[in-house]
């Protein structure tokens, strides 16, 4: 953006609420804080919040608002910023914005203040992704990562490794310098060692991406059972929406349905799948092979069963399912008479009662996820440094460097060709911070963001 362009947006939703917020950035706040607010210089000072009159163009006072205004340097995006928080009338904010314009400003990009604090080294681009991630965060839990992430700690993780890379890169150098002088063999074995330290903390590092998907898309917990379980019953009843269609003939469920619910502070995502039996129905073979692909991805199944039907034969594909996920059978309709074989069905499985039809033994099944979600699913603990795929990606990226690096050393083969591989995954890990000239990825990164942010 050239230097002398000052952006405006509003900074808040549209709709009626009791506060508005638009957002400036760029030179001419200064001007507008004196002549759109009429105050003098020392009528508003930086950083604190003012109560002004706010007069357009042409001198009709707009609204009674409250103002804040940031000198260059001392702001969210490095430049001088005005936050003008008006009264929440969407028409307000349009007339305000609509001033600024005749003004000389221009109307912000979506993610553009934070492209700004970007630029303008405010922070690095873990840190702006942050931002991203703290608004949409949908869990307690999520936030804290995010506000983590924002804090610097992805970044101070990164520059971490940086620091032993580039350390271990000036050995290497070293040596390429002084190639005459024989370097002590425990000196050879030092960068070795070292790289493979790094790829170990590399491998750690990617291995968050998952946990940070758990906090940001859910737990993953699956519906599986024969079709008139109950499965879409219990979803809804669990979820307390009527969303998922119940029907009273088998099979409707032809696809699966995800509905998103907090257990505890944990986000669950609960996916509701087609009926698993033995049919000639191609449509339903198709649906039955999505549910059981749903069910490898799970990180909780719940097995549906109807307790007052004989216990049903188990599709041999499911056997691993269950081996390789937690697994709950959930005896549904506990309203009607138990079957009597029930009892000897799947039991080493732990198994509740409960009537998604009544509601009974629900309390208890909300207990027992909170507590299976506890023991059996990896949740990061709180300093525990998480990383988006962009970022694993970048990592994966040096790690193949660094395996390329280490792989030259142990063949004896010249260390200026470890260096280079060195280089290169540095360049990559830099990527994560923001140390990119590609300019096409930042549009795609910030555009995601909303406009105001
Ligand atoms: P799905 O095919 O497994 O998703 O099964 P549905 O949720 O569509 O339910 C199938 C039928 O069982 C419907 O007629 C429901 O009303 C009925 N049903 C579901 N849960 C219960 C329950 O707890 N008790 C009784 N008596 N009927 C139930």
């Amino acid at each position: 953006m050239p230097e002398f362009e000052t952006i405006v947006a509003p900074a808040t939703a549209s709709g009626e609420s009791a506060l508005a917020i638009v957002r400036l950035s760029g030179p001419r706040c200064g001007d507008i804080r004196i002549s759109a607010l009429k105050s003098r210089e020392s009528s508003l000072k930086p950083r604190q919040a003012v109560l002004a009159r706010y007069h357009n163009i042409k001198g009709t006072v707009v609204d009674h608002l409250v103002a804040i205004y940031y000198p260059a340097g001392n702001s969210f995006t490095g430049e001088s910023m005005l936050e003008l928080m008006c009264h929440g009338n969407p028409l307000i904010c349009q007339l305000i914005i609509e001033d600024c314009i005749e003004r000389g400003c221009r109307l912000a990009e979506p993610g553009e203040f934070s492209r700004l604090a970007f630029t303008n080294g405010k922070m690095d681009l873990s840190q702006a992704e942050a931002v991203a991630d703290l608004i949409h965060a949908r869990s307690e839990k999520a936030i804290t990562a995010a506000r983590k992430q924002l804090e610097g700690s992805v970044g101070e993780k990164v520059k971490m490794l940086l620091s032993s890379i580039l350390h271990t890169t000036a050995h290497l150098e070293a040596y390429i310098d002084f190639p005459e002088e024989d370097l002590p063999p425990e000196d050879q074995q030092g960068p070795k060692h070292d790289l493979k330290e790094l790829i170990d903390e590399l491998n750690q590092l990617c291995a968050t991406q998952h946990y940070r998907s758990l906090l940001n898309e859910g737990i993953r917990m699956v519906i599986l059972g024969l079709p008139n379980a109950g499965k879409s019953s219990l979803l809804n009843a669990l979820t307390g929406e009527n969303r998922v269609i119940v029907s009273e003939t088998p099979g409707t469920t032809r696809d699966y349905i995800s509905e998103r619910m907090m257990i505890g502070p944990y986000l669950v995502n609960f996916v509701d799948t087609a009926g698993i039996h033995e049919t000639d129905s191609e449509i339903e073979q198709a649906g039955i092979a999505r549910s059981l692909e749903q069910a490898r991805k799970a990180d909780i199944c719940l097995w549906v069963v109807d307790a007052s039907a004989p216990s049903p034969a188990l599709p041999a594909a499911l056997d691993q399912v269950f081996e390789a996920t937690t697994t709950l059978v959930v005896e549904n309709k506990s309203d009607l008479p138990r079957h009597s074989e029930m009892d000897e069905f799947l039991e080493t499985l732990p198994h509740f009662q409960v009537s998604a039809l009544k509601g009974s033994g629900l309390q208890d099944l909300r207990g027992e996820l909170l507590k299976q979600i506890e023991s059996g699913v990896l949740i990061p603990d709180e300093d525990m440094v998480l990383v988006s795929a962009r970022h694993a990606e970048a990592l994966e990226t040096a790690k193949s460097h660094i395996q390329s690096s280490l792989d030259l050393l142990q063949r004896d083969e010249p260390a200026e060709l470890a260096a280079q591989e060195l280089h290169l995954a540095i360049e990559a890990m830099g990527r994560i911070i923001g140390k990119i000239d590609n300019e096409s990825m930042l549009d795609e990164l910030f555009q995601s963001f909303c406009i105001g942010k």
